[in-house]
């Protein structure tokens, strides 16, 4: 499908900073305010508007998230939902009602369904308090097509940057604690460079990650062919 020009005033400002991301800046490069700025001359909101897009999946990055960035930069790390597509850009903080935010990260068991921490516990190597949200997520159906579902996501793995400093230490820690069969297991991941998951190992870690109603249908496929 053709992209829209993010030039264009047909579109909202939400829709058009998204498409300005992926035209002008690119996945993993660093703008600044000025640049947006100068983009968007005419749009006095368009900071607001820019985080808007994080409701839908789109990761950017400030100089809280990734130290590397100066307080004038900002990082476009990840590509969310085409808000530009018909129908994806419903906003999500008037569509969730707060009861739906408590039945949503009940419903998935108070952990983030895509790094697993969960609520009360901290980052690790930091004192940063795990805060659940609401996030929406593009699931592939069975026909084909693409829903937009709402699942739990921390904070981190929303704005992007989660696993920016990584702990050596703590790994060779971790694989000095071995037993000698699991080392050996470990050895062999690592001179292949992948992990082989089992069929069920994979198939247990993609319905983790599901969002809710999503699970619901796949736990009735299971009932159905029970006996
Ligand atoms: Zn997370």
């Amino acid at each position: 499908m053709d992209m829209p020009s993010w030039q264009d005033q047909k579109l909202g400002t939400m829709k058009r900073a998204a498409l300005w991301l992926v035209a002008e800046v690119g996945e993993g490069n660093v703008f600044t305010k000025s640049q947006l700025r100068d983009a968007f001359p005419d749009t006095s909101q368009i900071d607001r508007r820019m985080r808007d897009l994080r409701d839908f999946g789109w990761q950017i990055a400030t100089n809280r998230e990734d130290p590397e960035l100066e307080a004038h930069e900002q990082r476009f790390v990840l590509q969310g939902i085409p808000v530009w597509e018909p129908g994806k850009s419903t906003r999500p903080s008037t569509a969730i009602s707060a009861t739906q935010r408590r039945e949503i990260i009940s419903r998935d068991g108070y952990i983030c369904r895509s790094c697993g921490i969960s609520t009360g516990e901290s980052y690790e190597g930091s004192h940063e308090l795990v805060q659940l949200d609401i996030a929406r997520r593009e699931v592939l159906q069975p026909d084909g097509s693409t829903a937009v579902e709402l699942v739990t996501e921390c904070k981190r793995c929303r704005v992007g940057g989660r696993g920016l400093v990584a702990d050596l230490p703590a790994v060779i820690e971790g694989v000095q604690d071995l037993g000698a069969y699991e080392k050996k297991l470990l050895a062999g991941w690592i001179a292949a460079d992948r992990r082989e998951l089992s069929a069920l190992e994979q198939l247990w870690a993609h319905y983790r990650s599901l969002p809710g109603a999503s699970r619901d249908k796949v736990r009735k496929v299971l009932e159905s062919n029970e006996g």
